[in-house]
């Protein structure tokens, strides 16, 4: 993922926004114990969830180690699903499930207060996992296409969901220490960019109670175990996909006379659209036009009917977006009226559509104070946005500021391994990607659930 830019100083409202947070906090109790002033509320919470932390270690662990082994494709987390609803269950929650196909939603009332969502997603990816792990996946399923896969948890869902089975724990368990009410949803499908739209089409935020804030952490192939980093605003971007059928007029490939090559209006197509971005963005604007796929053809003297195109589109403002989606129809179609063959036909399927990410400025600038002031500054970095996408989105799009962090899992010695040798580790997604997990599963349960109880904490 990115590099890590030096953190901004804090504005003055920042500070202010921060130290207001912090009163908040030490505001006195039910109980007659003294409230403890300045930043002692932070370590003495620390305390408290570090030992409930230690209590469930074990568990997690083995919790973490048997989702690892057991992965499932988008669309197919049956026993995933049943395995969170019953974690909730265990530790109290009301949970119900199926929600937007496989989705799992546990609340916990906890009298007035603040509504807080947190998020796990549940699926695993079509890779054949080869880290060599004592507990590496074996599984092999049936894609949506009907092929044999490997099926691997590769960017890191089950390190998300033992975290979040760890805070439902801790903080079922701190029901003196907050008011307001949890809810904690396994979320289907986000490798698809379909689980939240699923979800939030199944009555997330009308069903069960609408959140006041919604919190999710994302594992970090690049950093070290014990840290995270963070992007306030602009995180993550706007991604579509888009397929072009290009149709042309096949014949003999010795009389490109009397046909209409898709192939020749392919290229043209593929080199025009990268003038999408160098000529028609403003270069302040991040954008990419990739052609990740050309399929057309079958033989060298044969000129094909028709080519096949598969595009990734991203963006960062919906103004840009729509100008490129909107610009990819003109040149396909432009190409082909050029060459006299009918127009292509240009699918942007919004199915598979997923919101650029926007991390709430005064959420990310509280709960980054508290992660601070718990891990350490030097723990806690800043980092530009990247062009990834992640469905997390969809929840801030319907108006409740959202926090999305990412959780370091590498060992500190493999990071500064890759950073002398240049050779990179592997990223999200390769089959050698593996978080550790110890500490990253402690490093995962104690910042969200002090990020929560930040929000709810009394
Ligand atoms: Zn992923
Ligand atoms: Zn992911």
């Amino acid at each position: 993922m990115g590099t890590s830019l030096p953190q901004r100083p804090l504005s003055a409202l920042a500070l202010l926004t921060a130290a207001l947070a912090l009163g908040l906090t030490a505001a006195p109790r039910a109980d007659d114990r003294p409230a403890p002033a300045g930043p002692l509320p932070v370590k003495e919470r620390l305390g408290e969830v570090n030992k409930l932390l230690d209590a469930n270690y074990p568990h997690l662990e083995a919790l973490y180690k048997h989702l690892h082994s057991h992965p499932e494709l988008s669309l197919q987390e049956v026993r995933t699903a049943a395995l969170l609803a019953k974690e909730l269950r265990e530790a109290g929650y009301e949970v119900t499930e199926k929600v937007g196909g496989t989705g799992v939603v546990g609340v916990l009332k906890n009298g007035q207060g603040p509504t807080v969502l947190i998020r796990t997603d549940m699926d695993a990816l079509p890779v054949l996992e080869r880290t060599g792990l004592p507990y590496a996946s074996t599984v092999r399923a049936r894609d949506r296409g009907g092929r044999e896969v490997g099926v691997m948890h590769a960017c890191g869902h089950d390190m998300h969901m033992t975290v979040w089975t760890g805070v439902a724990r801790v903080l079922a368990a701190m029901k003196d220490r907050w008011h307001g009410t949890l809810v904690f949803i396994g979320q289907p499908a986000e490798e698809i960019g379909a689980g939240a739209r699923h979800m939030l089409a199944a009555g997330l935020f009308k069903n069960f109670p609408r959140p006041d804030f919604c919190l999710a952490l994302h594992c970090d192939g690049n950093s070290p175990h014990g840290s995270i980093a963070y992007t306030e605003g602009l995180a993550l971007a706007n991604v579509d996909s888009v397929d072009i059928t290009v149709r042309g007029k096949g014949g003999h490939g010795a009389a490109p006379h009397t046909t209409i090559d898709p192939v020749v209006i392919a290229a043209r197509i593929v080199l025009d659209l990268q003038t999408l971005v160098s000529r028609e963005t403003n270069p302040t604007d991040p954008a990419v036009v990739t052609v990740g796929s050309i399929h057309g053809g079958s033989k060298h003297n044969v000129i094909p009917n028709e080519v096949k195109l598969q595009l990734t589109v991203r963006s960062t403002k919906d103004a840009v977006r729509k100008h490129l989606l909107d610009g990819i129809k003109r040149i396909a179609n432009a190409a082909a009226a050029a060459a006299g063959a009918p127009a292509p036909e240009v699918k942007v399927d919004p199915e598979e559509f997923t919101p650029a990410l926007l991390n709430d400025p005064a959420l990310t600038r509280k709960t980054v104070t508290l992660f601070k002031e718990a891990l350490g500054p030097d723990k806690v970095t800043a980092r530009p946005p990247v062009l990834g996408g992640e469905d997390f989105s969809r929840y801030g799009r319907e108006g409740i500021p959202i926090f999305l962090y990412f959780l370091g899992t590498i060992a500190p010695e493999r990071v500064a391994e890759a950073a002398r040798t240049g050779k990179p580790l592997p990223s999200l997604h390769s089959d050698q990607f593996h978080p550790v997990p110890q500490p990253t599963i402690q490093t995962g349960v104690r910042t969200m659930s002090l990020a929560v109880l930040n929000l709810m904490g009394k």
